[in-house]
Parts: C-alpha cells; sequence; structure tokens
C-alpha cells in the first residue's frame, strides 16, 4: 500500500463507522475504512463512492435507454412466453430458452447501443417477467376460448349455452407452467447479466 500507515500506537477508526478500528485505506482516495466498507477490486481494496464514481464512468444509459430496454424485453418475452406456454414441453423449453433468451439481451443491448445503467439489467429483468407472463395468459386465454367456441359450436346458434371464461383458470395454469416458469427465469437472468458492467 502505498499511504503511509498511522503510528503504530496510534488508533485510528473507519470514516463511516466510527466505533471500528481500522488500519486499512482505500487505496484510491486514502480514507479509512473497516472491513464492511472496504471493496476488493481488481486494483485493490477501495472505499464504496470511489468504486461508485469508477462505475458512474461507465453507466453511460440515458432516461430514454430505460424505455427502450423495457419496451424490447416486454415485446420480445409477451412472444417467449406465448411459445413457451404452447410448447409445454419442459425440455425443448429450456433447450430453447437458452438462446431466446440470449437473443432477447442481444436485442435490448444493441438497441441501446450498448449503452449500460446502473439499473438496465434489473430493469430489463423485471420486463421480461412482466411480458413473459403476459405471453402466458395470452397463450392459455386464447386456448380456453378456443376450446369453449369447440365445444358450444356443437348446439344448434339458438342453443349456445353462455359459458363464462374461466379467468381463474387461465391465471392459475399460467403461474403453474413450469415451462414458463423457466423461461421467464432463464431470460430474466440472460437479461440482466447482459447488461452488467464487463459482460
Ligand atoms: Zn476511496
Ligand atoms: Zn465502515
Amino acid at each position: 500500500m502505498s499511504q503511509q500507515s498511522p503510528p503504530l500506537d496510534e488508533v485510528t477508526y473507519c470514516e463511516v463507522h466510527p466505533t471500528k478500528e481500522t488500519s486499512l485505506r482505500c487505496n484510491k482516495c486514502g480514507r479509512l475504512m473497516c472491513a464492511d466498507c472496504a471493496v476488493s477490486t481488481p486494483v485493490g481494496y477501495r472505499c464504496k463512492q470511489c468504486v461508485r464514481q469508477h462505475e458512474d464512468r461507465f453507466f453511460t444509459a440515458t432516461q430514454n435507454d430505460y424505455v427502450i430496454v423495457a419496451a424490447i424485453c416486454v415485446a420480445l418475452s409477451v412472444v417467449g412466453g406465448f411459445l413457451a406456454s404452447l410448447v409445454g414441453f419442459i425440455i425443448l423449453v429450456v433447450i430453447a430458452s437458452i438462446p431466446v433468451g440470449g437473443f432477447i439481451a442481444e436485442v435490448a443491448l444493441r438497441a441501446v447501443q450498448r449503452r449500460r445503467g446502473r439499473y438496465s439489467g434489473q430493469v430489463g429483468a423485471a420486463a421480461v417477467v412482466v411480458g413473459g407472463f403476459i405471453g402466458g395468459l395470452a397463450q392459455n386465454y386464447s386456448a380456453v376460448s378456443s376450446a369453449l367456441r369447440q365445444a358450444t359450436a356443437q348446439f344448434p346458434a339458438d342453443q349456445v349455452p353462455d359459458i363464462p371464461i374461466p379467468f381463474d383458470l387461465i391465471v392459475q395454469t399460467t403461474f403453474s407452467d413450469i415451462g414458463l416458469l423457466i423461461f421467464i427465469g432463464l431470460a430474466a437472468y440472460f437479461v440482466y447479466s447482459r447488461f452488467r458492467l464487463g459482460a
């Protein structure tokens, strides 16, 4: 460490936690920091403020970029969720989710010219969850309503029974669809990790 150490008999404390004894200093700004405050980086221990400042130089996303990332992730995940729910064959959904999740992440990243923001990953992942469930709900809704149409088609036109659409069943089926949940989980993970710094 390049900073000079205090004399041996002098006890020093963390600048954030005045009760914690420490002699460790940030190797950038030199502030005293305890083990909780120190962040291990490839260039040595640094304080949280310096790490944040360093990261901020790489977070170049604008407010608009967040909107674009969210919109793309929702839209593509609606399609993905619809298909995942339609396929219903879990192994196939898992295999397909990997390239599809990577594709969604890549499209979103390119749409914002690879500008990342501190929260781009979280925004994108949340949008995937929302879009995925919308797609799943849409697929289950269309499956149920077409089944109802077929069932009622056997009745003469003037005697068609009025069966309400079972929305609770549609919601329940969607949220317990393992294939859909796997697709959403994988795609959200890919988007989140793709938007991290250095990814
Ligand atoms: Zn520092
Ligand atoms: Zn501390």
